[in-house]
Protein backbone atom coordinates (compact mmCIF):
# COMPACT_ATOMS: atom_id res chain seq x y z
CA UNK A 1 0.00 0.00 0.00
CA UNK A 2 1.12 3.27 -1.35
CA UNK A 3 0.64 6.04 1.75
CA UNK A 4 0.27 9.51 -0.02
CA UNK A 5 0.96 12.14 2.74
CA UNK A 6 3.56 9.45 4.38
CA UNK A 7 5.43 7.53 1.98
CA UNK A 8 6.24 4.25 3.06
CA UNK A 9 10.56 3.22 3.27
CA UNK A 10 11.87 -0.40 3.95
CA UNK A 11 13.22 0.02 7.46
CA UNK A 12 15.12 -3.01 7.26
CA UNK A 13 16.08 -6.33 6.77
CA UNK A 14 13.94 -7.63 10.22
CA UNK A 15 10.77 -6.94 9.02
CA UNK A 16 11.20 -10.12 6.93
CA UNK A 17 10.16 -11.52 10.23
CA UNK A 18 7.26 -9.38 11.20
CA UNK A 19 4.63 -10.84 11.45
CA UNK A 20 2.09 -8.25 9.79
CA UNK A 21 2.41 -6.85 6.52
CA UNK A 22 4.42 -3.86 7.16
CA UNK A 23 6.72 -4.26 3.90
CA UNK A 24 2.39 -3.03 2.38
CA UNK A 25 2.46 -0.71 5.00
CA UNK A 26 -0.88 -2.52 5.89
CA UNK A 27 -1.11 -2.37 9.42
CA UNK A 28 0.93 0.51 9.97
CA UNK A 29 -1.19 3.12 8.60
CA UNK A 30 -4.44 3.99 8.70
CA UNK A 31 -6.51 4.59 5.27
CA UNK A 32 -5.23 8.20 4.00
CA UNK A 33 -8.61 9.47 3.12
CA UNK A 34 -10.92 7.96 5.77
CA UNK A 35 -11.34 8.17 9.43
CA UNK A 36 -9.09 5.83 11.59
CA UNK A 37 -11.35 2.75 12.33
CA UNK A 38 -11.95 2.06 15.75
CA UNK A 39 -10.38 -0.80 15.97
CA UNK A 40 -7.50 -0.15 13.79
CA UNK A 41 -5.04 0.15 16.43
CA UNK A 42 -6.27 -2.59 19.00
CA UNK A 43 -6.61 -4.91 15.77
CA UNK A 44 -3.00 -3.80 15.05
CA UNK A 45 -1.56 -4.91 18.65
CA UNK A 46 -2.77 -8.13 18.63
CA UNK A 47 -0.34 -8.84 15.64
CA UNK A 48 2.13 -7.03 17.44
CA UNK A 49 1.35 -9.63 19.76
CA UNK A 50 2.74 -12.74 17.94
CA UNK A 51 5.90 -10.96 16.57
CA UNK A 52 9.34 -11.42 17.02
CA UNK A 53 10.92 -8.00 16.01
CA UNK A 54 8.68 -5.90 18.01
CA UNK A 55 11.88 -4.08 19.44
CA UNK A 56 13.45 -3.29 16.28
CA UNK A 57 10.06 -1.96 15.12
CA UNK A 58 9.68 -0.07 18.04
CA UNK A 59 13.44 1.98 17.91
CA UNK A 60 12.64 2.08 14.82
CA UNK A 61 9.48 3.98 14.74
CA UNK A 62 9.63 5.61 18.03
CA UNK A 63 9.56 8.98 16.67
CA UNK A 64 7.07 8.11 14.07
CA UNK A 65 3.85 10.43 14.43
CA UNK A 66 1.64 7.88 11.99
CA UNK A 67 0.93 4.14 12.40
CA UNK A 68 1.69 1.69 14.74
CA UNK A 69 5.29 0.96 15.59
CA UNK A 70 6.28 -2.12 17.77
CA UNK A 71 2.94 -2.51 19.62
CA UNK A 72 2.43 1.29 20.23
CA UNK A 73 -0.11 3.83 19.11
CA UNK A 74 1.13 7.58 17.74
CA UNK A 75 -0.80 8.85 20.95
CA UNK A 76 1.43 6.09 22.73
CA UNK A 77 4.77 7.07 21.16
CA UNK A 78 4.00 10.88 21.99
CA UNK A 79 3.34 10.31 25.60
CA UNK A 80 6.83 8.57 25.44
CA UNK A 81 8.62 11.13 24.14
CA UNK A 82 7.34 13.40 26.26
CA UNK A 83 8.10 11.90 29.43
CA UNK A 84 11.54 11.47 27.90
CA UNK A 85 11.99 15.11 27.25
CA UNK A 86 10.87 15.16 31.13
CA UNK A 87 13.34 13.65 32.63
CA UNK A 88 16.01 15.03 30.31
CA UNK A 89 15.81 17.79 31.79
CA UNK A 90 15.49 17.01 35.25
CA UNK A 91 18.49 15.47 34.78
CA UNK A 92 20.61 17.92 33.00
CA UNK A 93 19.17 20.60 35.27
CA UNK A 94 19.38 20.13 39.26
CA UNK A 95 17.65 23.08 39.75
CA UNK A 96 14.90 22.42 37.94
CA UNK A 97 14.83 19.05 39.89
CA UNK A 98 14.62 20.92 43.32
CA UNK A 99 11.91 23.60 42.02
CA UNK A 100 9.68 19.97 41.60
CA UNK A 101 10.75 18.69 44.49
CA UNK A 102 11.98 15.49 43.08
S1 LIG B 1 5.89 -5.07 16.02
FE1 LIG B 1 3.86 -4.98 15.12
S2 LIG B 1 3.96 -3.33 13.65
FE2 LIG B 1 6.06 -3.92 14.14
S3 LIG B 1 6.66 -5.41 12.59
FE3 LIG B 1 5.84 -6.53 14.34
S4 LIG B 1 3.69 -6.84 13.91
FE4 LIG B 1 4.40 -5.25 12.55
Amino acid sequence: MRHHSHPFVYPGDWVEQAACDIKQGEKHYPPDDKPVPRDFYAKAKTVCQQCCVVEQCFRYGENETYGVWGMTTPVERHRMRERKARYRTLIEDPLQQEAVGE
